[in-house]
């Protein structure tokens, strides 16, 4: 006999934006029995507001991308407690990798070239995005200012390919499927809007209903939430029931809503979940990809740069990238941008990513330092002093996560899956849905970013609301 909402047991898998969401739905419309399992010692996952400096660091998410039809957005707008940074990135500087800064109008051409030869909703592309993005820049180049240095040209292309690669998450945009870039879906508005002094982590706060008098308590989840609880096996019983296994303790629940990353459910899948995921589930999660972004907070005394130098992306001249290439500092190719944060007036902010960000996870500290200063040294014309601190993030390393945030593949193109996979559910008896997935890689929209992991969690907890629309 199918059982209540006030009396139906459920586990969510993960205590990130999505698994949040989905309790506190659940909660909030008569569900009693909603438990969050997280193998973390915090709740968050890749929202991850810490101490530092004169306030906060986010970790993981920091802005809210867009302002129209974004679910975070929507919930905040009226409360007064976040605000648009503004074109910030249209004011760092591109230096070369000789000390010289490109002249900002000139540099201002390349990036609308550059924006300009992306994929649209208007240039249907089939392919990757990188293939598109080259083959139209040069075009535009040609059309647009054909006597410009064609070696500062191609350093600058690589630079803005490192940039958009961050922020896709990807290795490179040659893995990046055009289809699945045009159905990502971009809010409209500023696409940085901050948490002021107080982080990502006010949002999910909002979520549980906790006052900013009590920060550390869990609001609507009290009670409702293990830390420190790694799920080692969700097994589908016959009929209804799921056994969830953990490392200390086991027991039965009706519904299991699992909200892990993506790459840990490539690595983990094969013992995680009993009887094996069916073909078109292990077929979406081999094909998409979760990149490896990670973020270096410096903090200084006072701040290192000049006032009127925001920061800069460095552009490899092609003769020091050869000699950088033999070298101990090889890593830092990988480094896209270093730059000033709102809020924080002492600190610098530097993002490293793909397959130098994974090498880069290996250093020891001492050794990540001496290359950062290293590079500091050759791009800029002033002293960069030794930061007070400095603090950096490995989220390839951690087996929690095992990346950053999902990307569309051009593998997922030809093997006909995405998103839509990843999120359908696997049902018991009945239609019973035993077990669902959420989390960010399970969006079609909005992946890798809070409010597709939020509308994820969301979607999940309504395909239950409305499973027991009618208790018997
Ligand atoms: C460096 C970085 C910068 C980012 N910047 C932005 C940004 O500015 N704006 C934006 O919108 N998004 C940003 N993102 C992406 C955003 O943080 C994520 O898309 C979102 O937070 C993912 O939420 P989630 O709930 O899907 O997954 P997660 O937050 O990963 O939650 C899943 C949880 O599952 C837990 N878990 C894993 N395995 C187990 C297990 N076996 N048992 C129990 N628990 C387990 C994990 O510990 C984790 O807490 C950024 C991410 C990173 C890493």
């Amino acid at each position: 006999m199918k059982k209540c909402r006030a009396s139906c047991r459920i586990a969510i898998i993960g205590g990130g934006a999505s698994g949040v969401a989905a309790a506190t739905r659940l909660m909030e419309n008569g569900f009693c029995h909603v438990q969050i399992l997280e193998a973390e010692d915090y709740i968050g996952g890749r929202i991850r507001t810490i101490p530092f400096a004169d306030n906060v660091a986010d970790l993981g998410a920091q802005w809210c991308h867009g302002m129209k039809n974004n679910c975070v957005y929507d919930m905040v707008k009226n409360l007064d407690v976040v605000t648009p940074t503004g074109d910030f990135f249209n004011d760092v500087a591109m230096v070369r990798s000789n000390k010289e800064v490109v002249p900002s109008e000139l540099g201002h051409k390349f990036h609308e070239m550059a924006f300009g030869s992306m994929p649209n909703d208007t240039t249907p592309v089939v392919g990757c995005m990188g293939s598109y993005l080259v083959e139209h820049f040069w075009k535009e180049i040609e059309k647009q200012i054909p006597d410009v240095d064609r070696e500062l040209a191609a350093e600058f292309l690589e630079s803005f390919q490192k940039h958009e690669s961050s922020i896709e998450g990807s290795d490179n945009l040659f893995e990046i499927s055009g289809r699945g870039h045009l159905e990502y879906e971009e809010c409209e508005g500023d696409q940085l809007v901050h948490w002021r002094t107080k982080g990502y982590a006010r949002f999910l706060r909002l979520l549980m209903k906790v006052s900013e008098d009590e920060p550390s308590q869990l609001g609507l989840l009290n009670g409702c939430v293990k830390l420190g609880k790694k799920v080692t096996q969700i097994q589908l019983l016959p009929g209804r029931k799921v056994q969830v296994k953990c490392e200390d303790e086991s027991f039965k629940v009706d519904h299991v809503i699992c909200t892990v990353s993506l790459g840990v459910l490539q690595k983990d899948m094969d013992t995680l979940f009993s009887p094996p995921l069916p073909p078109a589930k292990v077929n979406a999660i081999r094909s998409l990809r979760l990149g490896t972004v990670d973020k270096i907070f410096f903090e200084y005394d006072t701040h290192p740069f000049p006032n009127n130098f925001v920061g800069f992306f460095p552009l490899w001249i092609e003769k020091d990238l050869k000699e950088l290439r033999k070298s101990k500092h090889a890593w830092l190719e990988g480094i896209t941008g270093i730059h000033k944060i709102t809020c924080q007036p002492r600190v610098v902010l530097a993002w490293v990513g793909g397959v130098h960000g994974r090498k880069a996870e290996l250093l020891t500290d001492a050794e990540f330092l001496e290359s950062m200063q290293w590079l500091f040294r050759k791009f800029l014309s002033f002293e960069m002093p030794e930061p007070k601190r400095f603090m950096r993030t490995k989220w390839h390393q951690n087996s929690n996560f095992r990346g950053s945030y999902s990307y569309r593949t051009t593998t997922a193109d030809e093997n006909n899956t995405g998103p839509w996979d990843l999120a359908s559910p696997i049902m018991g008896e009945e239609n019973h849905p035993s077990l669902m997935f959420a989390g960010e890689a399970t969006s079609r929209t909005h992946f890798s970013t809070v409010h597709g992991a939020a509308e994820a969690g969301w979607r999940e907890a309504d395909r239950l609301i409305e499973y027991y629309a009618i208790c018997n």
